[in-house]
């Protein structure tokens, strides 16, 4: 049996190699659809006989080329996105035949403008709030155009059954995750915020793959046997819950800076982690119901109002035992910086919010203040 150690060696090695691996898949004749945000219907894609894959978005290197069409006060992540497409240096979005976007934040969704000139890009209508029937009502019309769309792109038909099955597995996959995120409210916690990430970017790359799941599966049985013998292989150190905007490679340096710092980070609520997997996909509604209920029901700053976040951190909070929230804000992002208020308000705990973007110059600046804050806990 493996050891954990080298379950988080194959991890490391195997996120370098999802390109690889997609290449393989298109190579075998499957389509690749590029996605970048949690409000994509996986299930769909899936349920059209494409493989939905996470484009390239957190790295600092090709911003300078996205600035050139699009302004420099913009969220590092549209000009990251952008760059690396415009650049061909994703290699998921170079083996994509469609884009799929929606309207989330204004610059996200002006960008789809620019990047459909690159790759088909169906864009769907978000509405900005899931507190009411009508939006639910319209964004299933959303989904089942997206459904249409990919058909006409993909030349496939998507029926029921299709997305049924497509469902049941994708929930599976979220409750891989949320047994595996449940280890880290254990206290003191059974791994680091910087593992918690490592496997967040597997699950990523793992395209739904059986043995990747397994993987997973494998890694919190473990975790959780070794717990129970005894092994503890972090010490005390303050509890640190991450939220705010998405988080990837580039923002490391703010990980870094709260555990080389005393602290350890017990859950990420962004996206990436858990805020797109802690609800299932009702499987005993329409499937299109089903999902319009469950996508829309994610907790975005770009929905008005947007308690359930709100909701979700508190519970985070009690659930997770902890110390403190940090909440990642990336430059230029209007919702999730205005949202710090009413976050701050509500978690409770000692917070801070911390604006930044994929660049590493302000790594020791950041260390600074997470040691302050982390020192500020007692
Ligand atoms: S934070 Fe909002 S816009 Fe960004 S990926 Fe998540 S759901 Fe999409
Ligand atoms: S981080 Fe904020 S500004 Fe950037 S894409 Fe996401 S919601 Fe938009």
């Amino acid at each position: 049996m493996r050891d954990v150690e080298s379950i988080f060696e194959e991890m490391r090695n195997a996120i370098p190699a999802g390109p690889v691996r997609i290449k393989e898949a298109v190579d075998a004749g499957r389509k690749i659809v590029g996605c970048y945000c949690a409000y994509t219907p996986y299930e769909v894609i899936r349920a059209a006989g494409a493989i939905p894959v996470t484009l390239c978005s957190t790295s600092a290197t090709p911003i300078a080329a996205g600035e050139e069409h699009l302004p420099r006060n913009l969220c590092p992540l549209i000009k990251s996105s952008y760059g690396f497409a415009l650049t061909d240096t994703c290699p998921y979005f170079h083996f994509c035949s469609v884009v799929v976007g929606e309207t989330t934040c204004d610059g996200k969704k002006k960008m789809y403008e620019l990047l459909n000139r690159l790759r088909p890009t169906h864009v769907m209508q978000l509405p900005q709030t899931y507190a009411d029937g009508a939006s639910i009502a319209l964004w299933k019309a959303e989904i089942e155009r997206l459904a249409r769309r990919l058909e006409t792109e993909l030349g496939v038909t998507v029926t029921e059954s299709d997305l049924k099955r497509e469902i049941a597995k994708r929930n599976e996959e979220r409750r891989v995750m949320e047994d595996f995120y449940a280890l880290s409210a254990l206290n003191p916690a059974p791994l680091s915020g910087l593992e918690l990430n490592l496997v967040n970017e597997f699950f990523k790359v793992s395209f739904g793959d059986e043995k990747a799941l397994e993987l997973i599966r494998e890694l919190t049985a473990l975790l959780c046997d070794n717990y129970k013998g005894g092994e503890r292989r972090i010490g005390a150190k303050k509890r640190v819950i991450v939220t705010g905007c998405p988080t990837g490679k580039s923002l490391e340096k703010v990980f870094n800076a709260i555990e080389e710092n005393g602290g350890t980070i017990v859950a990420f609520e962004n996206c990436g982690g858990i805020k797109p997997n802690y609800e299932m996909v009702d499987e005993t509604l329409p499937p299109y119901d089903a999902l319009a209920k469950k996508y829309l029901g994610i907790p975005c700053s770009c929905m008005s109002p947007n308690d359930k976040r709100l909701n979700l951190l508190e519970r985070l909070v009690t659930d997770y035992e902890a110390d403190g929230v940090v909440d990642i804000i990336l430059q230029a992002c209007h919702t999730y910086n205005v949202e710090t208020f009413l976050v701050r308000e509500r978690v409770k705990v000692p917070y801070i919010a911390v604006e930044t973007d994929y660049y590493q110059s302000d790594a020791e600046q950041l260390a600074t203040r997470m040691g302050a804050f982390i020192e500020m806990m007692g």
